[in-house]
């Protein structure tokens, strides 16, 4: 291959140099006060992020691993939780949940929507939910969940709201205090811009009031109320990934210092970029939602095409790496990740990439159209 190895991945995202530095530091004593003072300043940068004054719970494991502890923590076999679902990673919560023996209702909204509110408001009048169970930013299909009507409504009740932000935090907004998300998890490896490993939790008040219950729980090394002890002293209750948490730390600083909404601002900028360019190249922005992802652009491939051909093309003869679908959008779009480290030029290289490849493919595109586009939708903003 001539071309460059690019990833370009809704997640895992490129590590930039400094993140890779630090990931390349010794090892210290996991119980030191060099790692207490990594743990201190990961917390704080997190808070930032996730708009929380609440503590923030680190664990070595993948998204999937935090998903499964926010339910472990806080239902058991008599309690129901209420998923809303519109996506593969919604689907793979209830999974989970459904997995732990837990009962697990949902709503079901067509992929690429997110869910009318008073739909949500009805289910939760009819029925005693201990959860709802919501996807920030779903990353199958692009739509963003309208997080602050969620909150509001789920408030009113005396359920927990349990978010998903595996693909959202750092890339776009998170208001978990002001929006009232009980239990947020996250990872590392997205707008982060680190390497997988690290899960990321944080819990509200009413998340804590039931985690802190009678009922018995089902949980080790997912345990909550460990982690909280520990998380007091600035350790984790197990030996934690250190390198990760000294990659995240040096990602958190370059958040800070590019300033939070400027980061945003530039998801924003480079995704409506993207999605004008291959809205000129005939392939339009998926989600219909009223909220659309900054992080990941999901744009649809016409009918009749194979969007694996464009995917395995992209990669074979441009180097850049980019997702499919592997569920029941299957064929019909391709994903791009608009998080962390991304600029202009990967913008610009994207495109021209994707605009040859259809080409070569024998698509019909007016070439220059999309560069086109993204340099309008650049400079409009
Ligand atoms: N939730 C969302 C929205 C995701 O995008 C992903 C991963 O792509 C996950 C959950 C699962 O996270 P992980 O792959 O880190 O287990």
């Amino acid at each position: 291959m001539s071309h460059p190895y690019r990833l370009r991945l809704p997640g895992p995202t490129t590590v930039p140099a400094r993140v890779r530095q630090a990931l390349a530091k010794p090892v210290v004593n996991h119980r030191g006060p060099e790692f207490s003072a990594v743990v201190k300043e990961i917390e704080t940068g997190l808070q930032r992020l996730m708009g929380t004054a609440n503590q923030v719970l680190l664990f070595a494991a993948s998204g999937t691993g935090v998903m499964e502890a926010s339910l472990a923590n806080t239902l058991g076999p008599d309690d129901k939780a209420l998923f809303i679902s519109n996506g593969q990673f919604a689907e793979r919560f209830a999974t989970i949940a459904k997995s732990l023996g837990l009962q697990a209702d949902s709503i079901d909204v067509p992929w690429g929507e997110t869910v009318d509110p008073n739909v949500l408001s009805e289910r939760l009048s009819k029925t005693d939910y201990q959860a709802v169970v919501a996807v920030h930013n779903e990353s199958s299909t692009g739509a963003v969940a309208d997080l602050a009507t969620i909150g509001g409504i789920v408030r009113e009740t005396s359920a927990l709201l349990i978010v998903d932000s595996v693909s959202g935090l750092g890339g776009i907004d998170m208001q978990q205090d002001r929006w009232g998300v009980d239990i947020l998890v996250s990872a590392s490896q997205k707008a982060l811009m680190c390497p997988p490993g690290l899960g990321l939790v944080s819990l509200s008040d009413k998340a804590w009031h039931v985690v802190d219950g009678e009922t018995p729980r089902a949980r080790f090394y997912w345990d909550f109320q460990k982690a909280r002890d520990n998380a007091v002293n600035c350790q984790t209750a197990f030996t934690p990934a250190v390198s990760l948490g000294f990659g995240l730390c040096e990602a958190l600083r370059m958040i800070a210092e590019e300033g939070l909404s400027n980061v945003l601002t530039r998801h924003e900028r480079l995704a409506a970029a993207l999605q004008a360019g291959g809205g000129a190249l005939g392939l339009p922005v998926f989600p219909t939602s009223p909220i659309r992802s900054n992080t990941v652009t999901v744009l649809q491939v016409p009918e009749g095409r194979d969007s694996g051909t464009v995917v395995r093309h992209l990669y074979e003869h441009y180097g850049t790496v980019i997702a499919g679908a592997r569920n029941k959008l299957n064929g019909t779009v391709i994903r791009f990740g608009t998080m962390g480290s991304v600029d202009e030029s990967d913008i610009i290289l994207d495109l021209t990439y994707l605009e040859r490849t259809l080409c070569d493919l024998g698509w019909s595109v007016e070439q220059g159209t999309a560069l086109k586009a993204a340099k309008e939708a650049l400079g409009a903003t």
